[in-house]
């Protein structure tokens, strides 16, 4: 794989600190495996604590040059940023697609989806807008200015290696913060290749420290417990996510939690259900099921269940599994073993307590961690498959009969991230929009991620938003200026 060489042979599989490649201080590394094979196809550092403070002092050093920097040069670096990304993007997809095992389609629209968040934070470093305010008492002027909140920690999970870590420097980058990016250790090659790009595009050296590192809960520990961080910034478990606000608390760190997700997918007796089976399948599908905005529970209404269950399950089973190289494939493998493990479990659980296997069901006798696409009816309103995040290919189907219940069943979770809904009727879309504890809703559509938009959640799915103008105001923090002239 030419891009895998070009970093390996280059020694671009090493720390980045300070805009040098390093290995770790105790000579530390990790394997990557191609999880499409099960085998290892590279190595690369792993960060320990004395690395993860070298990378802090690294960014702190950097950071009054950076936040005194023009909008325009953060705009620029971040415009060459996209250009090159968005040129190398087969090159990157295909990193990608070895390290996590997505099939290439998906990992070209990430490389692309991801090249995006630098366009559109170029235009946002552009827009660091304050107010001017004459006090209600005409005694003074009220002044708000918004500065660069510091040096940040970036925490990213292994599901969009490209994407959930532009989706973080972007905004940093537009708004004058430095960083220390510590991706997740299935997936760190992605990470290093975009430091890689930005490098190229002029970022200056310290900006932007990546720290791969298999000691995930130290390192991160370590840069938390230095009080020149001032964000994290962190996507993952709901889990993880309490432990580092607890850690954060210590020195009142300032916190962007993009945690799990329980998306609800709810479609009514007057929904298109062509259409819904469509948006089910992107929903559902998209990443085979590992992202955090995933379908998750499908709330059918009882008099288009059975039709609905039908088609989800003859266009799963039609759904081409293999490596995600592989010309044609839809559905690449898992993460790793333990994910594969995990659908097993579900669906004997599920089954155990009445579901029904409508379509697949199993992991393959194939090298590599695959599992079908599949579809389980009959699951009654309180399955414990319901109360968990499924994060693979797994569609467990319920019926409903009036509205309410179904705004009851869909808000019947601790998460609040995505949900979507198919109806034809616009004032119920609207209604049940407005009712539903979720941070974003898909209304007739299965896909939602837009760089644009603010993507965030609810309830323990987070706290803050990313992407859209929001997304620079989590990097910045407001100054009040009271003045007389
Ligand atoms: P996922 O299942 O998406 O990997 P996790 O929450 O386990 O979600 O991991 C998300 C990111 O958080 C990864 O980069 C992982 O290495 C990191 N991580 C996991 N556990 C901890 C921890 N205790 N402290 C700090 N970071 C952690």
């Amino acid at each position: 794989m030419p891009i895998l060489d070009d970093l390996t042979t280059s020694g671009r599989t090493g720390l980045f600190i300070g805009g040098y490649w390093r290995p770790s201080s105790d000579g530390e590394t990790l394997d990557v495996l191609d999880p499409s094979t099960a085998e290892p196809i590279g190595q690369v550092a792993s960060g320990s604590t004395d690395d993860a403070i070298d990378a802090v002092d690294a960014a702190a050093a950097a950071f009054p040059g950076w936040a005194a920097s023009s909008p325009r040069e953060r705009s620029e670096v971040l415009r060459r940023g996209f250009e090159l990304m968005t040129a190398e993007a087969e090159d990157l997809a295909e990193l990608i697609v070895l390290e996590m095992g997505k099939a290439r389609g998906e990992a070209k629209a990430e490389a692309s989806y991801a090249a995006e968040f630098f366009r559109w934070y170029s235009g946002e470093a552009l827009r660091n807008e304050g107010s001017l305010l004459r006090a209600p008492g005409g005694d003074k002027h009220i002044i708000s200015i918004h500065q660069p909140v510091g040096v940040s920690v970036l925490v990213t999970p292994w599901n969009f290696p490209a994407a959930m870590a532009t989706r973080k420097i972007g905004p940093a980058i537009a708004a004058g913060c430095t960083m220390v990016l510590k991706p997740a250790s299935d997936t760190p090659l992605t990470a290093l290749a975009i430091a890689d790009v930005l490098s190229r595009a002029g970022l200056p050296d310290g900006v932007l420290n990546v720290l791969p590192s298999a000691r995930s809960s130290k390192v991160v520990g370590a840069m938390l417990a230095d009080d020149r961080i001032r964000k994290l910034s962190f996507t993952g478990s709901t889990e993880v996510g309490r432990i580092l606000l607890e850690q954060a608390s210590a020195r009142v760190v300032n916190c962007s939690m993009e945690l799990g997700g329980n998306a609800p997918f709810l479609v009514f007796g007057d929904a298109d259900i062509d259409a819904a089976v469509g948006g089910a399948m992107i929903a559902k599908m998209r990443n085979g099921g590992q992202s955090c905005i995933a379908a998750n529970r499908f709330y059918i209404h009882g008099s288009v269940a059975a039709e609905f269950s039908d088609k989800l399950s003859a266009a799963m089973a039609a759904t081409r599994m293999g490596p995600g190289l592989d010309a044609g494939v839809d559905l690449g493998p898992l993460v790793n073993r333990a994910a594969q493990n995990d659908m097993s479990e579900v669906v004997e659980t599920s089954t155990g307590s009445g579901a029904k296997v409508l379509t697949g069901g199993h992991a393959p006798d194939r090298p590599g961690f695959f599992f079908e696409p599949t579809v389980l009816g009959g699951v009654e309103p309180g399955a414990s498959i319901l109360g968990q995040e499924i994060f693979g290919p797994i569609a467990p189907v319920v019926t409903f009969d009036t509205d309410d219940e179904a705004i009851r069943l869909a808000n019947d979770t601790i998460h609040g991230l995505a949900s979507y809904l198919y109806t034809t009727d616009l004032s119920r879309a609207l209604r049940v929009s407005e009712a539903l504890e979720a941070g974003m809703v898909g209304i007739n559509r299965g896909l939602i991620s837009d760089p644009a938009a603010p993507f965030g959640g609810v309830k323990q799915s987070g706290l803050g938003r990313e992407g859209g103008h929001d997304g620079m105001l989590e990097f910045l923090e407001t100054k009040y200026i009271a003045a007389d002239w």
